[in-house]
Parts: structure tokens; sequence; C-alpha cells
């Protein structure tokens, strides 16, 4: 099997995998078959696999499909796109304004109709600096510009009724068409659902990686480790 990873965070963990390792390409098409899949990357270069896995957040996947069925039409449209913003800043001020001495691993802020929270670095990156360091989500009103270090844009899946109607049949059918799904929403959204659902993709295309995740319980995803194929 020829393969290809076609996403934009991978570059250190590529080391591990065979086969060439493509980063931040822009995929114009995907055609499958029941023989496999066509990857159009730019105009007129094509390229053929026996089978893609979409890791992307789930309003992507409809796009580059040249041949989508009504099954997944359906299973997609209703995903959209949610932009959350988190800051890291230095700014220690929303603590000494509510007599807080010293900041915990996660404080929670409540701002006008809404909370944002600080995650303190030092305590939960085991960063050794007298300088305080923190993430933070929803609270730019409470920070001064100035000690904002890095402003970050995240493209989420936005959960609603109609986006996770068919969340269950997109599991029930992932490796139709030759075409798999990973995603934290296939899950519980957050950090292990994203890898469980993975570690099944794994499982569904039968690789030898399988074999050493044989007995993960979706519990203990720290322990776990991947074969190297
Ligand atoms: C602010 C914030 C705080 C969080 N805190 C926690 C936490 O404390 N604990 C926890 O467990 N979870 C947390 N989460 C959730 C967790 O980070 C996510 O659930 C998890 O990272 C999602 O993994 P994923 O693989 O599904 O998607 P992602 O990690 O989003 O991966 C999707 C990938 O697809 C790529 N991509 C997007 N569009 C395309 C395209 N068109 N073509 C090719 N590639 C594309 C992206 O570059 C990205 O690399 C947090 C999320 C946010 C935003």
């Amino acid at each position: 099997m020829k393969s290809q990873i076609l996403d934009s965070q991978t570059a250190e963990r590529s080391q591990r995998f065979k086969g060439e390792v493509l980063l931040n390409v822009e995929i114009a098409n995907i055609e499958r078959s029941l023989d496999g899949v066509k990857i159009e990357r730019s105009p007129g270069e094509i390229q053929e696999f026996d089978k893609v896995v979409f890791a992307t957040p789930p309003d992507q996947v409809m796009a580059p499909l040249a041949d989508p069925t009504d099954a997944e039409i359906k299973r997609f449209s209703g995903w959209k796109a949610n932009y959350a913003t988190t800051t890291i800043h230095t700014d220690t001020s929303m603590y000494g304004n509510h007599h807080i001495h010293h900041p915990s691993e996660f404080d929670f802020f409540q701002i006008d109709t809404r909370w944002g929270y600080n995650s303190y670095l030092n305590q939960l990156c085991d960063i050794s600096s007298s300088q305080d360091y923190f993430l933070s989500f929803q609270l730019e009103k409470m920070i001064d510009p100035v000690r904002i270090i890095h402003t970050q844009e995240h493209h989420t899946p936005l959960y609603t009724t109609e986006s996770f109607r068919y969340r269950d049949e997109v599991l029930a059918t992932n490796g139709e068409n030759n075409t798999y799904y990973a995603g934290a929403y296939l899950g519980d959204s957050l950090h292990e659902g994203a890898i469980a659902s993975a570690f099944r993709v794994v499982q569904l295309i039968g690789s030898p990686s399988a074999l050493s995740i044989s007995g993960f319980n979706g519990k203990n995803t720290n322990t776990l480790r991947l074969a190297k194929a």
C-alpha cells in the first residue's frame, strides 16, 4: 500500500512512518472506486491509493469528495465549523482583582454573560520560570494586550443535534467506499475520543499496528504504543 499523510501537524511524528509523507498539501479531488482511491493534488497530478482516511474536522469531508454518495451527503452535510480562540499570556491581574494570591492549574472566571478559563502553564506543563505563563480561553477582555504572547485560532466541529444525527451511522459504516474517518467527533469530542477513533480505523484497515492495540479498552490511552509497521 502506498501511503501519504496529508495534514499539517505531523512533521515530527512522520519520521516514524514508512512511505512518502506530504505536508500542507491542497487536495483538489478524491475519487473512490471498488479498486481504490484516486487523489488529485493539483490539476492533472493524480495518485492512486488503496484507501483514504479523513482525520479532519467533519465539515471538511464533503468538499474534496468528487463522488459523494447520497448516504455520505446525508451523514456529513449537517457538520459546520466552529472556531475557538486561545491566548498565551503573562497577565496576572485577574487574580489580584479577585484577591487570589496564587493561580491553580485551571481557574474559571465569569465575564459578562460568559465564562472563560486560565490554565497555569508553569504548573500544568512543569515550566520552571519566575515568569508566570497562562493559556486562556474566552478571557480576552480581561487580558492586557501587551502581555499577550500568542493568539491561536482552533478549527473544531460545531456540535449540534443536527450534526450528531448520523454520527453513529458514520461509525457503523466506517470503511465503506474505501473511506475511513477518525476524529474526536466520533467519540467523546476530547483527546481520548480522537485517539480511540484512530485506533478503530487502524483495526478496520487491518494494519499490523492493530496487533499491538488489541488490548485497548478505551480507558488508558497513555499506556498504548503503536508497533512500528
Ligand atoms: C481550546 C481547546 C481546549 C481543549 N482542551 C482539551 C482538554 O483539556 N482535554 C481534552 O481531552 N481535549 C481538549 N480539547 C479537545 C481536543 O483538543 C480535541 O478533541 C482533539 O484534539 C481533536 O482531535 P481530532 O484528531 O479529532 O482533530 P484535530 O486535532 O483538530 O485534527 C484535525 C486535523 O485536520 C487538519 N485539517 C483541517 N482541515 C483540513 C483539510 N481540509 N485538509 C487536510 N487537513 C485538514 C487540521 O490541520 C488538523 O491537524 C480542547 C480543544 C480546544 C479547541
